[in-house]
């Protein structure tokens, strides 16, 4: 981990850049954003840069941040809600990230591994199956060669009907059954039937057989990551900070603890848990959408949007930080964990990310540990804390008396953790989004839009920019029609696409939809946001 800030930057304004263009004066509309996690500070940040000044922003919780927020604990340990990885794919969210946070961050390497049988296997993990016992190698290759030579299971990624069938075509027999279907039901709390395949892309995706049969016959190592694969992270404070520092650059916009109960489709009003009332002309909402369908909504809502709504399907998931009186042990990122003997998907050595993250970063470090939970999925919520312990002694993350070095742990449930790409997310969102926005009432966000695919802090940040630009300067909303593409080596790029069946319903968006795909967004080569789906394939 490098002390980031290659040049020097100016610190923590108060403003954003020079408005780039002004609304008329005294014609500006009402602008209430409900929700001040990235997708609503994206737009305030927006909002005010462009001049606007007819907007506030509501949030039920006391803070900002949503869930890249972060939390110091009572012993000193600062804790996300689950290990976020920066990977911008946006120029935009960049300057941002500049301006707000100047040098006050570090430059990390990624270094990511499996856990399974007792070992760790670097990623991606069909590079490196020669980690695995020599029969289990075998059976791996044998199914991936099967698989992509259309002698697999389902003859092809065309031919699968949902993500549990795209893997069996993609990766073949072995490679599913050792890691990459347990992984998923980890991760999703969910089968993978359940998840549709669209949101990984719906080209073919080609793994390089050649290259994993290499690999194990001249005992090559193949790690996706290394020095070319950095993240950003705050210095202090955690994912947080970021979203902190946007409070004074909006002040006098954000109002917390106020929480949307109701908003009238017919009047356009929206109104609060403390009784006060507010009328708007245009309402982004990072709400969950099916919260805001069946719970919120009053007035004229036809039965079939509500309905719609109500079938979206998300997993929660559980946080467990434990913090040790040790020094860090790994100079690993975060770790994948397919198999049964520990809850938790994936673990995070939080404290690798900066040095800031524990009371004493010589004698401390700390493991953040995600485990999903839904109704095929439950999880005791009473005992997550010790099965995580557990588990973590199970996976050979802690050693033997290690346990009496903790000295904190820290745990949070997100109700709403990952919204499910299911088989007919994007037809119930076709028939949802295009009614709200006929109605000014446009949601957007990890949440509001459900598309996991899009639902990364830098996605989410950048939905809300994107609507503003939509709104005062008739822009595309490039990013609710991300859609990421194969590529010879695999699933490794990106292209920004509109969805041809989520997003707007407005004329110029529906137009937009039918289009070529346009040029892709700021940058070019980008990072998928899907690391924790063990789908990934860097160079
Ligand atoms: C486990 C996990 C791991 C993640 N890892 C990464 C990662 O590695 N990298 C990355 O970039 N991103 C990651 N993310 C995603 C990131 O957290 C989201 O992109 C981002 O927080 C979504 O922002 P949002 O504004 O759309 O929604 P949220 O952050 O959910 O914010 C919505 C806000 O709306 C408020 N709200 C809800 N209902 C009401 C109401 N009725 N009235 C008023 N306010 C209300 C909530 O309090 C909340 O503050 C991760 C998320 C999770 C859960």
């Amino acid at each position: 981990m490098a002390r980031g800030g290659r040049n020097k930057r100016r610190m923590c304004p108060t403003t954003p850049d020079s408005p780039d263009r002004l609304p008329a004066p005294g014609d500006q509309p009402r602008i209430l954003i409900v929700g001040a996690g990235p997708t609503g500070l994206g737009a305030g940040y927006r909002l005010k840069e462009l001049g606007h000044t007819g907007f506030t922003i509501v949030d039920r919780s006391g803070h900002i941040g949503g869930l890249a927020s972060s939390f110091t604990d009572d012993a000193g340990f600062t804790w996300d809600i689950g290990g976020h990885v920066m990977f911008s794919h946006y120029s935009y969210y960049d300057r941002i990230f500049d301006r707000l946070m100047g040098d006050d961050f570090t430059l990390n390497n990624r270094e990511s591994w499996v856990r399974l049988m007792d070992r760790w296997v670097p990623y991606p993990f069909q590079n490196n199956v020669r980690y695995l016992p020599p029969e289990i190698a075998l059976e791996c290759l044998s199914g991936l060669i099967k698989a992509q030579t259309g002698r697999g299971k389902i003859a092809s990624p065309d031919h699968a009907r949902n993500f549990g069938e795209f893997i069996d075509a993609v990766f073949g027999e072995g490679i599913a059954r050792v890691f990459m279907r347990p992984y998923n039901f980890k991760v999703w709390a969910h089968e993978p039937e359940m998840l549709n395949k669209a949101w990984i892309g719906e080209r073919v995706a080609t793994l390089d057989i050649d290259r994993a049969l290499r690999n194990v016959v001249l005992q090559k190592d193949d790690f996706g990551w290394g020095p070319n694969n950095q993240f950003k992270f705050p210095l202090f404070g955690g994912t947080g900070e970021f979203y902190r520092r946007f409070g004074p650059v909006l002040e006098g916009h954000v109002q917390l603890n106020r929480s949307l109960v109701s908003i009238d489709v017919d009047r356009k009003v929206a109104s609060f848990a403390d009784g006060t009332g507010e009328p708007f002309d245009h309402l982004l909402s990072a709400v969950p959408l099916d919260v805001l369908c069946t719970k919120i909504l009053t007035g004229e809502v036809p039965a079939r949007v509500r309905e719609a709504a109500a079938r979206l399907l998300h997993s929660s998931a559980h946080m467990v930080g434990i913090g040790i009186r040790r020094p860090c042990p790994s100079t690993k990122s975060w770790m994948y964990f397919p198999e049964d003997n520990c809850p938790f998907y994936r673990v995070t050595y939080l404290s690798n990310y900066s040095p800031n993250m524990t009371p004493d970063k010589d004698r401390c470090y700390s493991l953040l540990c995600e485990t999903s939970e839904s109704e095929f999925k439950p999880v005791n919520r009473d005992t997550i804390v010790e099965e995580t312990i557990q588990g973590l002694e199970n996976a050979g993350l802690l050693e033997p008396g290690e346990r009496r070095d903790i000295i904190s742990t820290w745990h949070h449930r997100a109700d709403y953790a990952y919204p499910t790409p299911s088989v007919d997310r994007d037809e119930i969102l076709s028939q949802v989004i295009p009614w709200l926005e006929q109605r000014g009432i446009h949601s957007r966000g990890r949440f509001g839009m459900w598309k996991y695919e899009v639902s990364n802090t830098d996605h989410t940040l950048m939905q809300g920019v994107e609507w503003v630009n939509h709104l005062f300067l008739g822009e595309p909303e490039t990013t609710i029609g991300l859609r990421y593409q194969a590529t010879g080596d695999g699933l490794d790029g990106a292209v920004h696409e509109r969805a041809r069946v989520a997003g707007s319903g407005e004329k110029r968006a529906l137009h937009a939809a039918t289009d070529p795909i346009p040029t892709p967004g700021d940058i070019d080569e980008a990072h998928l946001s899907e690391e924790e789906l063990g789908i990934t394939n860097r160079p």
